[in-house]
């Protein structure tokens, strides 16, 4: 084939291919465009997440008449004019290009006026044709209505993730813009609901607090530092406050949404050994950079940026936000390592000592870590099936694999978190929250199996407030629920009240368990098949059973024992951790040389 250039709607589609990836790159793209346009108030529609329509209409300067057919093609901005201005952008846009992307991959409207102008104009642009502008009455401010996105590039469609995860994406953009500008005013809409509102008034908490509800947002710590030019500000979660991914790892810098990994990991740092292993904070970092020291533009979607001194950005988010973890969360000295495990710190914190022991009694507010979570019910299956015999490594094993456990006498608790019991061939140590959680998931899995899932009216319902995009996921969820025991009914904006919940739980806070489950459906991208139940399960389990730290009556003790000697996998709990470690006699002899040490 001879060279020829391409046609401009194939090499508009190309590039409109780097900017426009998916619903929520629109959302971003005409954020960006609004703040830039100085816009105080910013309402965002979106409907049948974002395939059908995406709306972002805005009070701001608006673009004039005659400049709003240049707007809308490759390359035209009013933002830029010189390359060297590119290393002191104040805009979050200066490409020229999303406009002409959006434009060319969608049936666009965009309608605006300026102050000065009597009226407005509007103009459709259809797959990259534009029509004539024509004359509107409009108020000052620019909408821009976005249908049919894809329509004319099917392949992108069918890269789509499902609606509720391309929904998630769109609400959780919007989210980070309305955390980063509290003094704009935002509402998202689904057409029908409003999904966030935040009321401009400049308070972030109070914003963090209608996503993520009043408890969390209260327990975020504020970060403000500032060392040689830089600045960072925002929240971030003490290490009782965590998930189970990145998701909720927020940062922007100049005001900027951007995913940088030298950032993330400078955050991770900070919290290093604070956390438990596959487990999150919760940010909203806010970084300001002065513009020469920063490269913007080294990513189509502007979410990557490039640092002059990297080091010196890592170390100082590093330290920032350590220094607010420590000042915030005083480390108590607890916890000698039990049985010779000696754990290596680093010699700079000392007193960290034992932190990891807090860690394991703290309560988690979301639902458990995904990375020890089985990848999928057939996971569970086989750990059941084939439950090693957890003997910890220096000693050799008992030969016999058997499942069960034999009759244990118990000795006593330690540590508010083992038991201790002894048995015909030595010593166990139990792991009381993992014992309990193997208890509870086989218990759940025997009535479900039966379809009985006992369920027992709460005398005061709970009542949940989640971030928006968990409410969306647990609202198309709610039959679920009602399978497993739950009684779960909307109460309000992003707002649910537990009403009841398996008997199995009673005497546990049912919102952590709605919790659990809400993470449960976030993780997967359609939790209603059959075979996801088990791990559904496994997770509100682990949730509801008793935690390390938490001390035990003996009675209590006892019954976990025998509730567990009765559990067809004693040795595993769901999600195929040990539950107990067994120090045989055999093993016992030979450490304390009564046996031929070799
Ligand atoms: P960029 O933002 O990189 O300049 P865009 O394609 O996003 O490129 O927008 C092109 C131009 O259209 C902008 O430079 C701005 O002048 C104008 N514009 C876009 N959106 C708005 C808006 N919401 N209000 C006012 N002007 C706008
Ligand atoms: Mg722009």
């Amino acid at each position: 084939m001879p060279i020829r250039l391409l046609a401009p709607e194939v090499a508009s589609q190309i590039a409109a291919g780097e900017v426009i990836e998916r619903p929520a790159s629109v959302v971003k793209e005409l954020l960006e465009n609004s703040l830039d346009a100085g816009a105080r108030s910013i309402t965002i529609t979106i409907e049948e997440a974002g395939k059908k329509l995406i709306e972002v209409a805005d009070d701001g300067s608006g673009i004039p008449s005659n400049e709003l057919e240049l707007a809308v093609s490759r390359h035209a901005t009013s933002k830029l004019v010189r390359s060297d201005e590119l290393f002191s952008i104040s805009t979050l846009g200066f490409r020229g290009e999303a406009l002409a992307s959006i434009g060319s991959v969608s049936r666009m409207t965009a309608t605006s006026r300026v102050q000065n102008e009597p009226e407005g104009a509007r103009l459709r642009v259809e797959g990259g044709i534009a029509a004539r502008p024509a004359k509107v009455g409009t108020t000052v401010g620019m909408t821009v209505r976005v249908e049919d996105l894809f329509y004319n590039v099917p392949a992108r469609l069918k890269f789509l993730k499902s609606d509720t995860t391309e929904r998630r994406a769109t609400d959780t953009m919007v989210t980070r813009y309305a955390l980063a500008y509290p003094e704009k005013r935002f509402k998202l809409s689904d057409g029908k609901n409003v999904v966030l509102q935040t009321p401009g008034d400049g308070d972030r908490r109070a914003i963090l607090a209608s996503l993520y509800g009043v408890d969390v947002a209260r327990q975020m710590l504020e970060v403000v530092a500032e060392e040689e030019g830089l600045r960072l500000s925002g929240f971030i979660s003490p290490t009782s406050l965590t998930r189970s991914n990145r998701r909720e790892i927020t940062f922007f810098i100049n005001g900027r949404w951007v995913h940088d990994v030298s950032l993330n990991s400078a955050l991770l740092q900070a919290y290093h050994t604070l956390l438990m292993v596959g487990r999150y904070p919760l940010t909203a970092l806010f970084l300001e950079i002065p513009a020469p020291d920063v490269d913007v533009n080294v990513h189509p979607a502007k979410a990557e940026v490039r640092f002059r001194n990297q080091d010196k950005i890592f170390s100082f988010v590093q330290r920032s936000v350590r220094k607010a973890l420590l000042a915030y969360s005083p480390v108590p000295n607890v916890a000698p390592s039990l049985w010779g495990t000696t754990r290596t710190l680093p010699p700079e914190q000392p007193h960290h000592t034992g932190l990891d022991w807090k860690i394991g009694h703290d309560e988690e507010l979301f639902g458990s870590s995904s990375s020890e979570a089985p990848s999928s019910a057939q996971d569970i299956v086989s750990a059941a099936a084939n439950p090693q015999l957890p003997i910890t490594n220096t000693a050799p094993s008992t030969s016999t694999h058997s499942a069960s456990i034999p009759l244990l006498r118990l000795v006593g608790q330690i540590g508010a978190t083992y038991l201790v019991a002894e048995g015909p061939d030595g010593l166990y140590l139990v792991d009381q929250h993992a014992a309990h959680e193997r208890i509870l998931f086989e218990k759940l899995m025997a009535q479900h199996a039966r379809k009985n899932i006992p369920s027992q009216a709460l005398l005061t319902p709970a009542v949940v407030t989640l971030p928006p995009p968990s409410a969306n996921i647990l609202i198309s969820q709610l039959h679920v629920l009602e399978h497993f025991g739950f009684d779960v009914e909307e109460f309000g904006p992003n707002t649910f009240q537990v009403r009841a919940m398996p008997a199995l739980f009673m005497g546990s806070d049912p919102s952590a368990a709605l919790r659990a489950l809400v993470e449960d459906f976030e993780e997967d991208e359609s939790p209603l098949q059959n075979e996801i139940e088990a791990r559904l399960a496994a997770r509100v389990c682990k949730r509801m059973a008793v935690k390390a730290g938490q001390a035990l009556s003996n009675e209590e003790q006892r019954a976990l024992l025998i509730d567990l000697e009765a559990c067809d996998s004693p040795r595993t709990c769901p999600h195929g951790r040990p539950t107990m470690i067994h120090l045989s006699v055999d093993m016992l002899e030979r450490q304390f040389g009564r046996r031929g040490a070799r």
